[in-house]
């Protein structure tokens, strides 16, 4: 099975996106982890809405909708109630899900239906030349929460990724297709040409990778520890400050979650956290519909049967 069909359309000029975006690395790993998990290409949609990234659809050997402004998600749970046996993913960035289509976006997690979410984040609207989105600091208002604000819609699962980290998006894209229900993945894209400063902030002093059921370590010996509900961070090369002390990850715990995802509200100097925040199964086993073969239609009889008239 290829999925790619990425090099011949780069060769033939087809692809729009800019040299060095990180739409490129996305579009990569999905296919990479399409192609590993075994899924019949005919089984696959992708669904998109408006923005550069939502032109993923067109480079990937599978079915695919470049759907309208914000309204992927309704368009995706439509496929996936009509045949439930089909892998629904959706493709968005920052302008599509959290500014024009946030209420679809919102109701979606909230009904928890079996869709996967990708959610480009590059903190700005790049196909209208750059704006500041919602989910920038240098907005004019205060940007989303956006971790938090899918939290707190109910979401079952929850994650963080970079672009620039293949090998960590593949693997929270292959956990989020394996969760049942709605998952939501925040992938920060690198945009070079709008926001090239956006991931120069990120460095591995300053990024956290979560894994579940094991200490929150960091950068040069780093650990963070909880103080009551204050995270605090501590020196492991100090000889008082023990491994043992730190904060457990449980992305059960949907308090810690909500911590976790405020880390730089609370103190900026704590790290940018990736990895899975919350996931709770709430879905036993995928529902497989049965899809009775329909009956061939003979058109010729129902003209025969029928008097039309057009008008
Ligand atoms: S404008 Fe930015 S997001 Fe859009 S294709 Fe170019 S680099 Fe990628
Ligand atoms: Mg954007």
């Amino acid at each position: 099975m290829n999925y790619l069909k990425y090099k011949k359309d780069i060769k033939k000029k087809e692809i729009k996106w800019c040299l060095g975006c990180g739409n490129y690395s996305i579009l990569i790993q999905l296919a990479k982890i399409l192609e590993k998990l075994k899924i019949n290409k005919n089984e696959i949609v992708l669904v998109s809405g408006i923005g550069c990234s939502s032109r993923l659809p067109y480079y990937i050997n599978t079915y695919g909708i470049h759907g309208i402004h914000g309204r992927p998600f309704s368009i995706a749970t439509g496929i996936k109630i009509s045949n439930p046996n089909l892998n629904v993913w959706v493709i968005t960035g920052d302008g599509d899900s959290f500014s024009i289509g946030t209420n679809n976006f919102l109701h979606t997690i909230r009904r928890d239906i079996d869709l996967n979410i990708l959610i480009f984040n590059n903190e700005v609207y790049s196909l209208t030349k750059g704006q500041k989105s919602i989910t920038n600091k240098k907005n004019k208002y205060r940007p989303f929460n956006t971790i938090s604000l899918i939290l707190s819609s109910g979401s079952t699962f929850v994650a963080r990724t970079l672009d620039n980290y293949p090998n960590h998006l593949q693997k929270i894209l292959i956990y989020a297709n394996k969760h049942i229900g709605t998952s939501c993945i925040e992938i920060y894209q690198n945009c070079p040409i709008y926001n090239k400063n956006f991931f120069k902030k990120f460095n591995k002093k300053n990024i956290i990778f979560l894994e579940n059921n094991k200490p929150l370590i960091f950068g040069n010996k780093r650990g963070i520890k909880l103080d009551g509900q204050i995270p605090k961070i501590v020196n492991l090369n100090n000889k008082y400050n023990s491994i043992n002390d730190l904060w457990i990850h449980n992305y059960k715990n949907i308090y810690k979650s909500y911590i976790l995802s405020n880390f730089k509200n609370i103190n900026n100097k704590l790290p940018t956290p990736f990895g899975i925040f919350y996931k709770k199964q709430i879905h036993k086993i995928k529902k497989k519909k049965i899809i009775k073969k329909k009956k061939k239609i003979n058109l010729y009889k129902i003209l025969k049967k029928n008097y039309y008239e057009i008008i």
